[in-house]
């Protein structure tokens, strides 16, 4: 059996993890333990159970973004007026993710550590410009979201380090927000591909901004900013949707594994892009 350390404060976790490098930190662990179930009888790692670490619980409103506290389990988030305000994308997307069980314990600083190119909030956290906010003994930092994950379960997270905060800066909303995730089912399963869309148009009707991402078609969050520059000024019409569909198909670089072929996931990547376009027109 592993112990488990259970700090209150920030700070004595960070001391914790600082006399015990080899500790895991642990959140709602329903990643963490899964991962774990071969470790080997005598030889299981330390726990650090974040669970009640009260700078990492909660959501806050500061003057330039909302703060969500790294062990904040999904089910809060969804339940926040705040986050429907400021991250309606995030809500959308955090309603996916397993089922009512798994999003009471689930976390959001779990799924960004996890880094795995199915995680479901990190489209939308891509789209929102989210800074992931760090602490160890030595001070504090924050990197955008890309800069933190490096690879599929590869994070900027240094020796002695947690992730504190997940920063959203306050901008205007967009008008039209959607995440879609498809699956092998309709609910309780991994991402087979998922997008997330943030539009406005302008008073002709023509793309003034737009956003785009995807999970599951690559090693980390896909995004095509060639397109999306391109695509500003566009009509809604046709051949809009038609460019977009072929522009996705050739920029995902997805792979083949036991939930899709590489092929497949590209088809839905673009069918995904172009419903959300053309659903702009009306
Ligand atoms: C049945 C089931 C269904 C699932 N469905 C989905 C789904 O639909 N979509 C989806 O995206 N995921 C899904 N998952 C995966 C998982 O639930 C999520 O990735 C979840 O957000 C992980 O959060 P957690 O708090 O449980 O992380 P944990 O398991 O506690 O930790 C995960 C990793 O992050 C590290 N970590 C956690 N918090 C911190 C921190 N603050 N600082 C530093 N390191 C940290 C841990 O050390 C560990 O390496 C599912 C899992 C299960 C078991």
């Amino acid at each position: 059996m592993s112990a488990v350390l259970t700090p209150a404060r920030l700070d004595e976790a960070l001391r914790l993890l600082a006399e015990n490098p080899a500790a895991l930190a642990m959140a709602g662990a329903t990643d963490l333990l899964v991962r774990r179930r071969g470790a080997i009888p005598g030889h299981e790692p330390v726990l650090l159970s974040l669970a009640h670490v009260a700078e990492l619980q909660g959501i806050t409103e500061e003057a330039a973004f909302l703060a969500i506290g790294a062990a904040t389990p999904f089910s809060r988030i969804i339940a926040d007026p705040l986050v429907h305000r400021y991250a309606p994308l995030l809500v959308q997307a955090a309603q996916t993710i397993g089922g009512p069980a798994i999003r009471n314990m689930a976390t959001l600083g779990g799924n960004i550590c996890t880094a795995s190119p199915a995680g479901d909030s990190l489209p939308p956290l891509y789209l929102l410009d989210a800074r992931i906010e760090l602490a160890s003994p030595a001070g504090e930092r924050a990197l955008p979201i890309a800069a933190f994950i490096l690879g599929p379960g590869r994070t900027a997270l240094e020796q002695g380090e947690l992730v504190t905060r997940i920063l959203l800066p306050k901008a205007p909303r967009f008008p039209r927000e959607r995440f879609i995730k498809t699956g092998r089912r309709k609910a309780l399963a991994i991402s087979v591909t998922s997008f997330a869309g943030r539009a406005r148009l302008d008073q002709d009707g023509r793309i003034a901004e737009i956003r785009m991402a995807w999970g599951s078609v690559g090693p980390t969050v896909v995004r095509l900013p060639a397109l999306e520059t391109e695509l500003v000024g566009a009509p809604v019409h046709a051949a809009t949707v038609e460019r977009v569909g072929l522009a996705v198909h050739q920029g995902v670089a997805p792979i083949s594994d036991l939930r899709a072929s590489a092929g497949y996931r590209r088809l839905v990547a673009a069918n995904l892009a172009t419903q959300f376009v053309e659903a702009l027109g009306g």
